[in-house]
């Protein structure tokens, strides 16, 4: 399914609790990585620390499938707990790379969960397997957790441990980690992907979206800073921030066109008035004579609210969306495959026929499922569609934690903007700008990466992370779960 409707992901989420009032950690868990669906379908896991001792339970699947009654039952009560939503873009898909990782080591034991993507995973695999590690699964997260406990034997704690290991790790990391009786949550110095911290009664959360916050009746505090690590144990709550400031700051900027939900608040911004900038910014770039504004639910809905708006055309429902397609959907052969865009998205004739419509869309990736939809819009009898894309072409892979494909299989890197018109059979077709894209956030100070739309990467990328990372795609998608 998710081939055929051409879309990128993210690739985790993660939630943490520390209680001092007694909640039900585990609960509260299930219900956050529940809002947290959206960052990862493939697998899920909480793990509860009640007095030291870690209760995990984790395999592929939704949050509602894996976690049932008797396996939250079985799950416990305790005082802390970390939970995990995943796609990976880095490991195969299979039930060993579910998250979140318990190890224990000499100095006690560990759970950790990670959203993100390594750059230097390769070169670190390497250097601890010839001191004698022995990997289990193919993911960063294991590396991490080699890391930060190969470092717990030389200092004193496991905030110091956490804060050497992030001199040593290279990429995208939004970490939550639980020792016997700490909580720490850390970002990597670049900030790459969201982490924020909440409160609920007694007791302190966080989470890679505040949506997550909303769920369970959490208040927000804050976000954590690039580079900062939180401790809470049973003295309070304490900031390291020896890492920040290391690097300069690249927040994902897909972050807000796609990738989080539009009612999360990231660093100080909110998704939802971002979306509906880009769609404003779009409507002042690419003007259009035409009578209804559309989007291509869901993350298309807020960009194309803010074109109409800005270009005065009315806004109208072009699509319903068929929400209970699950992972257990049938596909047909390849023959019926244009009909599962349809089943998934069916136009709605009313807004449509006889008009001359905007289609607005977040991006266009290969371009098969934007020419499906457009096919869909002009059987349903619109009379002219113009495309308006919320974000600028892509260009570039992404080594950070999100699925954006190699060169060769976007679309913008084999063909001009008049192909891709005449591909997708659109009457005009505009991308919002690179200019624009910076001024998307309410918080004007966020630096943004956009290097799959521009090739400017915040750091070297290794020619090793470049290799590890299609080399596992391809094996994704041999791969059965
Ligand atoms: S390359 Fe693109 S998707 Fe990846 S972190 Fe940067 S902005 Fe986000």
């Amino acid at each position: 399914m998710e081939d055929i409707f051409d879309k990128m992901h993210e690739e985790c989420g993660v939630f943490a609790i520390y209680s001092s009032d007694g909640a039900d950690v585990a609960s509260d868990c299930y219900y956050a990585l529940y809002a947290l669906q959206h960052r990862g379908q493939e697998s899920c896991g909480i793990v509860v620390n009640d007095d030291g001792v870690m209760n995990i339970y984790k395999d592929t699947g939704l949050v509602n499938d894996v976690f049932t009654k008797d396996v939250m039952d079985g799950l416990g009560q305790g005082q802390m707990a970390i939970g995990h939503v995943r796609y990976g873009t880095t490991g195969t898909k299979s039930r060993l790379n579910a998250q979140p990782l318990l190890v224990n080591h000499v100095k006690g034991s560990m759970a950790l969960a990670h959203n993100g993507n390594l750059t230097n995973a390769t070169q670190l695999r390497e250097e601890l397997e010839l001191n004698g590690s022995i990997f289990h699964t193919s993911s960063d997260t294991e590396v991490i957790s080699y890391v930060i406990t190969k470092e717990r034997l030389s200092v004193g704690s496991i905030e110091e441990a956490v804060s050497n290991a992030m001199k040593k790790i290279k990429g995208a990391y939004s970490l939550v980690i639980m020792s016997p009786s700490k909580l720490i949550a850390a970002r990597d110095t670049y900030g790459f992907h969201p982490l924020s911290m909440g409160k609920i009664g007694e007791s302190i959360v966080f989470a890679s979206e505040s949506c997550a916050f909303d769920a369970i009746g959490a208040e927000f505090i804050r976000d954590i800073e690039p580079g900062e690590i939180i401790v809470v144990d049973e003295n309070g709550m304490r900031s390291i921030k020896d890492n920040c400031g290391a690097t300069k700051t690249a927040m994902c900027v897909f972050e807000f066109i796609y990738l989080a939900r539009p009612d999360s608040v990231l660093d100080g911004s909110s998704v939802h008035i971002a979306r509906q900038r880009a769609g404003s910014f779009l409507a002042l770039e690419h003007p259009v004579q035409a009578d209804v504004v559309i989007g291509v639910p869901d993350s298309g809905l807020d960009a194309a609210i803010g074109f109409a708006k800005q270009s005065g055309i009315p806004y109208g429902m072009g699509f319903i969306k068929n929400k209970y397609i699950g992972r257990t959907f049938i596909e047909p052969g390849q023959s019926a495959r244009e009909n599962l865009v349809r089943i998934k998205l069916n136009p709605v004739a009313a807004t449509v026929r006889g008009k001359r419509v905007v289609l607005i869309d977040d991006s266009i990736v290969r371009g098969t499922t934007s020419a499906r939809i457009v096919k869909l819009l002009r059987e349903a009898g619109a009379r002219e569609v113009h495309m308006r894309i919320s974000s600028p072409p892509f260009t570039n892979p992404c080594y950070f934690g999100t699925d954006i494909d190699s060169k060769d299989k976007l679309i913008a890197c084999k063909h001009s903007l008049d192909e891709i018109r005449e591909i997708l059979n659109v009457d005009s077709l505009g991308y919002l700008s690179i200019d624009s894209v910076d001024k998307l956030a309410d918080n004007t100070s966020l630096n943004f990466c956009k290097a799959c739309f521009t090739g400017d990467y915040p750091m070297d990328v290794s020619n090793a992370a470049k290799k590890l990372r299609f080399e596992n795609k391809k094996s994704k998608k041999t791969e059965d779960v």
